[in-house]
């Protein structure tokens, strides 16, 4: 039998939550923005009322308030929209216990099996979306599909409130003109490869051998080539972001590395990966741990207790802290992860940050402010496109890693 997959995209989904106690904002330009008080502000998410000004997330406020001068801001309240995700993800689990969170703001749905309560997937989708518009106030939009690839890919075919159905048999005239930079999982490098390549839409990617991907791309390679065919076979797990025990990166390093300066700016890469994961859920950790590989393959876990945070400085911070306790300065190290744990409920964050001096707590907010910036110009421009200054290469070494 062929599945019957939703992915529920929440539309706009920081200021549409803002509207819902603000009622004033709702069909005038508004935004959410970092730090809406200085002139370094950018937009987080931009209602659609913005949009057609001009308004894009990423933006500066200046750049915002250029294109639309009755632009309101508010600023951002993370808290907030994670108890919001939590309501729509109570409302959507009524509908099948099928369902893998996969960010604040979109879940899959596995709908198969209850066709016999619906006349049809559209029908299903209309009472969804029509639900969370009544009851809490926010809009999304519905990808249907018999994979949870190609339903993710449908959601972004119509936004705002858009149902789409995207079946696997579409896939040859739906999809196959549109850049492979649209496609989903394939992100700005990847994208900037395959065009080196000559690949530059869905269709040339299907065109070409599954082996030579592998060999450039390994494991992804495999994915791409089924996905750019609409074919995926992933089940639909059942998941909430909430159950997500820890979020690790690590990475093997080309050649061994001695140098504490080479194996900083490994860390750094780490602590920013580590930070956008944990934030991409809305959790926030208290345990740090620091692993290291040497080159007799050795392994070294060392943990720490932090304050509970997702902010990429502090991750780094903590990493570089325990490497300079534990590691001896000289033994050549091959591979580094950090891993970020123990993730708490708001009420035990909150009282630890009672006990926090105000100027720790200061420098918690500018780390998080600039961790903010950096994913809103990520989502707008790839993943590429901005860093730290201590991943920039070393102009004086050719030391890529
Ligand atoms: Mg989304």
């Amino acid at each position: 039998m062929n599945r019957i997959i939703f992915l529920v995209d929440m539309n706009a989904f920081f200021i549409m939550c803002e509207t819902t106690r603000q009622p004033e904002l709702a069909n005038k330009p508004a935004a959410v923005a970092g730090d809406p008080n200085k002139r370094t502000g950018i937009i987080l998410t931009a209602n659609y009322e913005a949009r057609a000004f001009g308004v894009r997330t990423a933006m500066t406020l200046k750049e915002a308030r250029d294109c639309c001068p009755s632009l309101q801001t508010v600023p951002p309240d993370h808290d907030f929209y994670e108890r919001k995700s939590r309501d729509v993800m109570t409302l959507l689990s009524e509908y099948s216990p099928a369902l893998e969170q996969n960010s604040v703001d979109e879940a899959w749905l596995d709908m198969t099996g209850s066709q016999w309560l619906f006349h049809s997937p559209v029908e299903a989708a209309a009472q969804i979306q029509n639900e969370l518009r009544t009851k809490l106030g926010l809009w999304c939009s519905i990808g249907i599909s018999d994979n949870k690839f190609l339903a993710k890919m449908a959601s972004e075919l119509k936004k705002p409130l858009g149902i789409t159905t995207l079946w696997s048999d579409d896939v040859e005239r739906s999809l196959w003109s549109l850049p492979v930079g649209s496609m989903y999982g394939v992100g700005h490098r990847t994208a900037e490869k395959l065009s080196g390549m000559g690949i530059r839409n869905i269709g040339d990617l299907a065109a070409v051998g599954e082996d030579f991907l592998v060999q450039c791309f390994g494991r992804v390679g495999h994915d791409l080539y089924q996905h750019a065919r609409g074919v995926d076979d992933e089940p639909v797990t059942p998941r909430m972001c909430s159950d997500v025990k820890s979020v690790g990166r690590s990475i093997t390093c080309s050649h061994d590395l001695t140098e504490l300066d080479a194996i900083q700016k490994v860390l750094m890469q780490l602590a920013d990966d580590v930070g956008q994961g944990a934030r991409k859920l809305g959790r926030k950790g208290q345990t740090i741990q620091l692993t290291i590989k040497y080159n007799d393959f050795e392994l070294m876990t060392r943990q720490m207790q932090i304050h509970p945070t997702n902010a990429t400085q502090d991750l780094y911070e903590a990493a570089c802290y325990l490497l300079k306790k534990h590691w001896n300065g000289r033994r050549p190290i091959r591979l580094a992860g950090i891993s970020l744990s123990q993730f708490d409920g708001e009420d035990q964050v909150r009282q630890i940050s009672l006990f926090d001096c105000g100027d720790h707590n200061q420098g918690i907010r500018k780390s998080s402010q600039i961790d903010e910036t950096l994913d809103a110009i990520r989502a707008r421009f790839g993943s590429g496109c901005v860093t730290f200054g201590k991943l920039l290469p070393d102009p004086d070494h050719d030391d890529d890693l």
